[in-house]
């Protein structure tokens, strides 16, 4: 485990964090190592960050992101943004934009190299022909459901196409009537001829092209053959000098192909896919198309919904880039699959929150306290330092009079033992201000409902010091009546009761497992005043309470929303004490 302390800025101001395992001390570095010893790239590191504009970055994406983009700065490369772009169906410049901006948010810069495997269209076309100039490619006319009864399963060889033996000028006439337009969608594919009794069906003659007649968020209607995954991938990794591509373990049965097309079109200074395993989080899903469904069918309010492990969820959350980084730094890069407990992801925003969020009270359920010996009228201010971990962070003063408010939680009439906080005939300390005894309550009468807690406060505790040696167990957050602001709280659970829901055993659906309870709103919350200047996206502990944010989205000072991030109860450091 490292700590944020290790973070360290160098004499420019940059992060670097030399003794982080994860990203640095990975397989990978060692694959890079070693190439850079043997010369392989002339010293060159160039990655690539190629996300689909099909949804919102999610947290997996992050582990990519810093990565790709860690890697190639500590071993003085290049990073790449590059749209993979290559089905309009799905893709959208909503997408685009929001990736832009998360990419940038994670802290993380592309200068001027962001790119759309769209934008070698043309070149991806050339490299077709070259492919059926050479034999091999050709176009087939199977069917879809014919290519794939065509194919083989892994214990028998597949069939070869009918289409196979065309000639070579009937290819270029036939993929050049499919890029003319001539033909209808599902008609006609391009293949690229390699081994259908292939023992990695990948290999068996895979689809280089389909035709497709939708409008490109980029291109427009000029195409309507569009480029497998499988094709483009490499080439556009070769067209931008990548070094290292770096992609999921779901594609290393891909990486025969990957090399197969660099190799029949006898291109030089090729790059190397590498895999690794992609993050896994548990009472969580991470796949765009789940993520989508729920923002479709309105299970969340959008794709930042705090809840959502999309980037732009966390951040609305309140997550912190450098929260985010070392989370990713500490989860590590290997070559197994494994599930991450989502209670390290709030143990580092804990840990970074903690050195840098104001401390503030605010009551999230409030119950009048009347302090009945307290003169009327009377309004003192105290000091309350601004954060204990950090004294350069100052102090603020806070108002307290004869009314206040506190947790309904924190007073119980009928007292179980070791009860600390506040009941009849017990004494408290109210944080930064008084000792004060609960003398008696008024109930509503129809209801029982406690709706005053009247108290004596000792002068001779002020400060919250004690007067006399005599010791209070419970401390208090408060605030005072006449001085508190409005606010609105949302309290957040997981998204999903069990933590595998996306496993979907016995054709279950997992939004069965989506938490009914996952988001409290809390509507009549009482903060202090200091924070009537807090600006949208500001974070604070609130005593006691967690770690809050003041939601960006529909931002009003007369009544301000504030996430919580997280509670202040940390599970993982306990599981790393232990
Ligand atoms: P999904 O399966 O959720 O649709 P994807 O892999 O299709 O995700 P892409 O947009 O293609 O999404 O992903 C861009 C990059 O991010 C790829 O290199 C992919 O391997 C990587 N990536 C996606 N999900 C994860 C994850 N959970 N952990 C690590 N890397 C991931
Ligand atoms: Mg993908």
């Amino acid at each position: 485990m490292i700590a944020p302390e290790e973070y360290k800025n160098n004499e420019n101001g940059e992060e670097t964090n030399s003794s982080a395992p994860g990203v640095y001390s990975s397989f990978i570095q060692d694959i890079i190592d070693k190439d850079m010893e043997s010369n392989k790239y002339g010293g060159r590191v160039h990655t690539r960050f190629p996300p689909e504009p099909n949804g919102y970055l999610h947290i997996g994406h992050a582990k990519s992101i810093c990565l790709n983009f860690g890697l190639a700065k500590r071993n003085s490369g290049l990073c790449n943004l590059r749209f993979d772009d290559t089905n309009p169906v799905k893709e959208d410049v909503e997408y685009v934009e929001s990736i832009q901006e998360d990419v940038k948010w994670l802290g993380f810069e592309w200068d001027e190299r962001m790119f759309y495997a769209s934008d070698y269209f043309g070149r991806l076309y050339d490299y077709a022909i070259a492919l059926i100039k050479a034999g091999k490619a050709y176009v087939c006319d199977l069917k879809a459901d014919q290519i794939r009864e065509y194919r083989g399963t892994l214990t028998e060889p597949g069939k070869e196409s009918p289409y196979r033996t065309r000639t070579v000028e009937e290819n270029l006439e036939l993929f050049e009537r499919m890029k003319n337009g001539e033909f209808e969608d599902g008609s006609r594919v391009l293949r690229a001829k390699i081994d259908m009794s292939s023992p990695n069906l990948n290999m068996r003659d895979p689809v280089m092209y389909r035709i497709m007649h939708a409008t490109h968020h980029r291109t427009g209607d000029k195409w309507c053959i569009y480029p497998m995954y499988d094709y483009a991938h490499p080439i556009s990794d070769y067209i931008e000098g990548i070094t290292h591509s770096i992609c999921t373990l779901e594609f290393e049965d891909h990486r025969p192909l990957y090399d197969w097309f660099l190799q029949a079109l006898e291109l030089k200074e090729c790059p190397q896919q590498i895999e690794f395993a992609r993050l896994n989080l548990n009472y969580t899903v991470m796949s765009k198309r789940k993520l989508l469904q729920l923002v479709k069918e309105g299970h969340v309010s959008g794709w930042d919904d705090p809840r959502m492990p999309t980037i732009s969820g966390l951040r609305r959350r309140g997550y912190t880039p450098e929260s985010i980084r070392d989370f990713c730094d500490r989860i590590g890069v290997a070559k197994t699959t494994s599930t991450v407990d989502i209670a390290l992801l709030e143990h580092c925003i804990r840990e970074d929150l903690n050195i840098r969020a104001p401390r503030v009270m605010a009551v999230l359920r409030p119950v009048k306290v009347i302090i009945d010996n307290y003169p009327e009228g009377q309004v003192e201010w105290f000091q309350s330092e601004n954060n204990p971990e950090d004294p350069s962070m100052g102090s603020r003063s806070i108002p307290f009079s004869r009314e206040i408010y506190i947790e309904q939680d924190d007073f119980c009439e009928n007292p179980p033992k070791k009860y600390f906080r506040l009941a009849p005939g017990a004494e408290v300390r109210l944080k930064h201000a008084y000792f004060i005894r609960c003398e008696h309550v008024v109930k509503d009468e129809k209801t029982g409902e406690i709706i005053e807690i009247h108290c004596t406060y000792d002068p001779e505790s002020k400060g919250g010091n004690s007067p006399d040696g005599r010791k209070v167990k419970g401390t208090l957050h408060w605030v005072s009546v006449q001085h508190a602001l409005d606010a609105e709280i949302r309290l957040y659970d997981h998204l999903f009761t069990v933590p595998n829901p996306g496993e979907e055993k016995d054709g279950a659906d997992f939004k069965d497992n989506l938490n009914p309870a996952s988001l409290e709103l809390l509507s009549n919350c009482k903060i202090e005043p200091s924070l009537a200047d807090a600006k949208p996206g500001s974070k604070f502990q609130f005593l006691r309470m967690g770690y809050f944010s003041l939601d960006e989205v529909g931002y009003s000072k007369e009544k301000p929303i504030f996430n919580r991030i997280v509670a202040l109860k940390d599970s993982w450091a306990k599981i790393v004490k232990m």
